[in-house]
């Protein structure tokens, strides 16, 4: 039904914003996010908490 694919789980949206996907990864979901509001206002929404993470956990990779 859909052209455009599965929309976005949460967890591809933080892998996205975080940068752990590649760039063949990353242009279809960038191509879905583009013609699909509801993922857009996910990615909107997570950039905001994203950002808000950045702020309070530096970024320790001690796990
Ligand atoms: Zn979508």
């Amino acid at each position: 039904m859909s052209e455009l694919g599965d929309c976005l789980e949460a967890e591809m949206v933080a892998r996205l914003l975080d940068g752990d996907l590649t760039a063949e990864e990353r242009v279809p979901l960038e191509e879905h996010i583009a013609a699909c509001e509801k993922c857009y206002g996910l990615l909107t929404e997570s950039t905001e908490v994203w950002w808000r993470i950045g702020k309070d956990a530096p970024d320790d990779d001690s796990s």
